[in-house]
């Protein structure tokens, strides 16, 4: 499914790191025997693993609201099951159509967590909505590696 949307390859590349729980979030970096803070790049408020920082952060919030698609979100939110069972969830009921912008929302929330963590900008949100309110084309994506 992820191999044949019509996103760049770093997204689909994204995408299987994100499925496989081998994102480098704080968390997972931690599981790997780095040592850091495990407190949230975004908020400072929780554990920084793929549950939190794309569905629980409250910037990750913030956006879902602002792109209007937290209406499909928010039922998920309180399921049990992996994160990967979720994500799964989600994109069914989103529909095929739209997984590309789907997974191009979740690439910019990393991009977003990523320019957060390395410029301190506190502008995680506005970032995020720059990123994928754009074209969902080759262009939005070429800011963030
Ligand atoms: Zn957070």
């Amino acid at each position: 499914m992820i191999w044949s949307l019509h996103v760049p390859p770093k997204i689909k590349y994204f995408c299987r790191k994100l499925f496989r729980n081998c994102l480098p979030t704080r968390f997972n970096l931690q599981g790997r025997g780095v040592h850091c803070q495990s407190a949230c790049v975004a908020c400072n408020n929780d554990l920084e693993d793929e549950m939190h920082l794309f569905m629980h952060c409250k910037f990750a919030i913030d956006y879902w609201k602002a792109t209007n698609l937290w209406g499909i979100i928010a039922p998920y939110m309180a399921s049990s099951g992996s994160f990967s069972f979720i994500i799964f969830a989600i994109l069914r009921a989103f529909g095929v159509e739209n997984y590309a912008r789907f997974v191009a929302i979740l690439w910019s929330i990393r991009c977003a967590r990523n320019a957060f963590l390395w410029s301190k900008n506190h502008s995680m949100q506005t970032h995020a909505l720059f990123e994928a309110e754009g074209k969902f084309g080759v262009g939005i994506y070429s800011n963030c590696s």
